[in-house]
């Protein structure tokens, strides 16, 4: 341990911990000690001072006992002369400055303008977003679960140009990892500057998180971190060594200190080696070899640009894997949340605009020339600015395991793929798609036929067990694409007359997923053909195709075995593997019912369904609602008490697509127990709860669900209720 790294985050850590304190007596004196602080909806308080010692800050009083811990922890400033062997105290250090960190954060938000915008991207006059709260943990947790990001660089400071910025933060989403910024160069510039400035888009949906200009926001990083390992991890508050261990082996994350690395970040780094992430710096800084915490060097420093990404992945020891696509633009999850807005629109393509679709189909192998990319019509090369064009794309698929009803699996891929690449946006599916190109990529020679290299790649590279052959075709021209068009219809019909028509009486079989285990350890989704899974994604056939996919893969099929309980949906088979796959924490599911043994959730649903006593039904509230609902929560506390993988009776996660099943909380009562969801899930959902409503003979009921233009309480809801004679006042009490 380089005795003038340690000396360094020493010094560094006094000072931050100094400036906690006075903080922290500015603020006992203006507000009192019982002045309530914290960073918005979060269950985890201050998540690192929570994770590590277990103590709940909720006022400000609470925050004294957190600074004497903290001073504590603080070594002594060494003589400059006085060699340090070990990196214990400057751990300490480190751990120190992090507690010091929150509590100077969490006084800002008390401020009476909070430097932070607290939304999932930059506002118009503010780039800072502060804390990622938990419906933002949870979202982008399964991403971690899943694999699709595999962790986080820590971008501390400025990198030397605008330039060098950008590509630094291209090359890390390329490789899918999310990047928190924090802090500032001595004459006040940051990365996350460097980025607006070059007009790249910045928020949690492209991974490029701005979390704060002051170099205390750098424990935004690692309180993700903190959370990380208790909600995923289940790792108990105040156990610190196993929260760290945790970090150390599970979340792949490190520090890219770029510029000067005065006392203050050095005291920063400190805090993260803790975590056993290592520190990559290109200035000249003395390095720090491996002692017992990390396998590998702590602190790298010297390190060109160029290199710094590639450096960072090898001294962590993160393997990424990903498809290199002959594209001119950069690829990677990390653009599938990028927008291209109109202005910066070169070429637009269906979305209402202009008559479009994209089909997918099996064929057999000699039918497939692989490789084969046409564009029918006009390219890109053929139009001008801020044109429109007619769209049809036509991927033949063949491989000797591939089956018709893998279709729609892998045409619904397209969607991911082609959004992966940074400029395009892809949106919908089947005949209501829409894409547009930017400026910037068609500037970087971007073409229309591109769009097939990425279908046909990533095909390749991500369904290899069933996909040898892929060929596209793309047309741009009126005539053939309403032609094909016509054909497509009726295949996208013929399609869903096949699931609709699945009930779960017709099949032997169901499904399992136990993808979400990684964090919900006991959680368990049984997908049958009447309920697909909670977060949306998998229903009964994606369950079937995904396990031919891959046979050893998270969805297995399930016997139904002898029916226990036909109106509430329970089985022999199912339970068995319900007691198995949840760690024997649970014994049985009924598949119908929200009251008596309900399924279990996760933390991804669409949509929660609450139990309102005093209306003698449900409401029901998804994910994109931020705003207070009849049952006294927002879609983030419920969140918060419903997930986990524990059977709550009266609280269920559920799909979308489940709310206008016929099994739906069969029975509970069924669709007539639904008396409020907001106005806009309402709208996206129209079509299908009038066609349900219709069903059941009451067409006029989607009217006599209230959302929060009606109704906002309770009480309010049963005055609407009585006003319209909803049917659940009639029905048996659901208590
Ligand atoms: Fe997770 Fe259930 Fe979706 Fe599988 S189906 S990914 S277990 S929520
Ligand atoms: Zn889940």
């Amino acid at each position: 341990m380089s005795k003038i790294i340690a000396s360094a985050a020493i010094r560094g850590a006094h000072k931050v911990y100094e400036r906690a304190e006075k903080s922290f007596n500015q603020a006992l004196k203006k507000y009192g000690p019982d002045k309530k602080v914290e960073f918005p909806n979060t269950g985890y308080f201050l998540p690192v001072i929570y994770a590590m010692t277990g103590i709940r800050v909720s006022t400000i009083g609470d925050m004294k006992q957190v600074l004497d811990r903290a001073k504590s922890l603080l070594p002594q400033i060494p003589d400059e002369n006085v060699w340090l062997p070990y990196l214990g105290s400057a751990l300490d250090a480190g751990m120190a400055t992090l507690f010091s960190d929150e509590i100077i954060e969490s006084l800002k938000y008390l401020e009476d303008k909070i430097p932070y915008t607290m939304t999932l991207s930059p506002t118009e006059d503010n780039i800072w977003l502060g804390a990622a709260d938990d419906v933002i943990m949870r979202e982008r947790g399964i991403e971690f679960v899943d694999g699709s990001a595999p962790g986080f660089a820590a971008c501390v400071g400025v990198a030397p140009n605008n330039k060098t910025a950008v590509k630094i933060a291209r090359e890390l989403q390329e490789k899918s990892l999310y990047v928190f910024m924090s802090a500032s160069s001595p004459d006040g510039r940051s990365m996350a500057e460097q980025l607006e400035e070059e007009g790249v888009q910045m928020g949690w949906e492209t991974r490029l998180i701005p979390f704060g200009k002051d170099v205390t926001a750098t424990v935004f990083a690692l309180g993700f971190a903190s959370r990380a390992a208790m909600s995923f991890g289940g790792v108990k508050p105040g156990d610190y060594r196993r929260n760290l261990l945790y970090n150390q082996n599970r979340v792949f994350a490190f520090v890219l200190a770029l510029g000067e690395v005065d006392d203050e970040k050095y005291a920063q780094a400190a805090g993260a080696i803790n975590y056993g992430f290592p520190v990559i710096a290109d200035t000249d800084i003395p390095e720090i070899l491996p002692t017992g915490i990390c396998m590998y060097e702590h602190v790298v420093s010297n390190v060109k640009h160029d290199e710094m990404v590639e450096r960072a992945l090898e001294v962590r020891g993160l393997k990424i894997a990903i498809t290199k696509i002959d594209i001119p633009v950069a690829y990677g999850p990390a653009f599938e949340g990028e927008r291209v807005r109109r202005e910066d629109c070169y070429l637009e393509m269906g979305g209402g605009k202009t008559h479009a679709f994209e089909l997918l189909r099996k064929k057999e192998a000699k039918e497939v020339e692989d490789g084969k990319i046409e564009v029918i019509g006009q390219e890109i090369d053929d139009v001008e600015f801020g044109s429109r064009l007619p769209l049809g794309i036509m991927v033949n698929v063949a491989g000797s395991k591939m089956q018709e009803d893998f279709e729609p699996i892998l045409e619904r891929q397209i969607h991911n793929f082609i959004n992966g690449a940074e400029g395009i946006l892809h949106m919908g599916s089947r005949d209501v798609n829409w894409i547009r190109i930017s400026k910037a990529a068609r500037e970087k020679g971007f073409k229309l036929s591109n769009l097939g290299e990425i279908i046909r790649s990533k095909l390749l590279a991500d369904y290899s067990a069933i996909v040898d052959k892929v060929q596209v075709a793309i047309y741009t021209d009126q005539a053939k694409v309403d032609e094909l068009r016509e054909g497509a219809r009726e295949i996208y019909s013929h399609r869903d007359e096949r699931v609709a028509g699945m009930t779960d009486e017709s099949v032997d079989i169901f499904y399992s997923c136990t993808l979400c285990q990684s964090f919900a350890p006991n959680h368990i989704c049984i997908i049958s053909p009447e309920r697909l899974g909670l977060c949306g994604a998998y229903n009964w056939l994606d369950g079937k195709a995904a396990f031919e996919i891959d046979p050893n893969g998270p969805n297995q099929p399930v016997e139904k075995g002898s029916t226990i309980d036909e109106f509430k949906g329970q089985w022999e088979g199912v339970n068995k593997v319900v007691f198995e796959k949840s760690n024997q924490a649970l014994e049985r599911f009924n598949a119908y019912s929200m009251m008596e043994d309900p399924m279990t959730s996760c933390g991804c649903f669409e949509c929660i369904v609450a139990l309102l006593p005093t209306c003698n039904g449900v409401m029901v509230v998804n994910r994109e609602y931020p705003e207070m609902t009849p049952c006294g929560m927002k879609f983030s506390t419920l969140a918060g008490s419903v997930g986990g993988g524990v059977q709550m009776p009266g609280f269920m996660g559920v799909g979308k697509q489940y709310l206008v099943s016929k099994k739906f909380i069969q029975a509970d009562g069924g669709f007539t127990r639904i008396v409020w969801m907001p106005k806009e899930l309402k709208e996206l959902m129209m079509d299908a709860l009038k066609k349900r409503a219709e069903e059941i003979g009451s067409p006029d009921f989607v009217d006599k669900i209230a959302d929060e233009t009606i109704a906002t309480t309770e009480e309010e809801v049963m005055e609407y209720m009585q006003k319209v004679e909803h049917p659940a006042l009639e029905m048996d009490p659901m208590l």
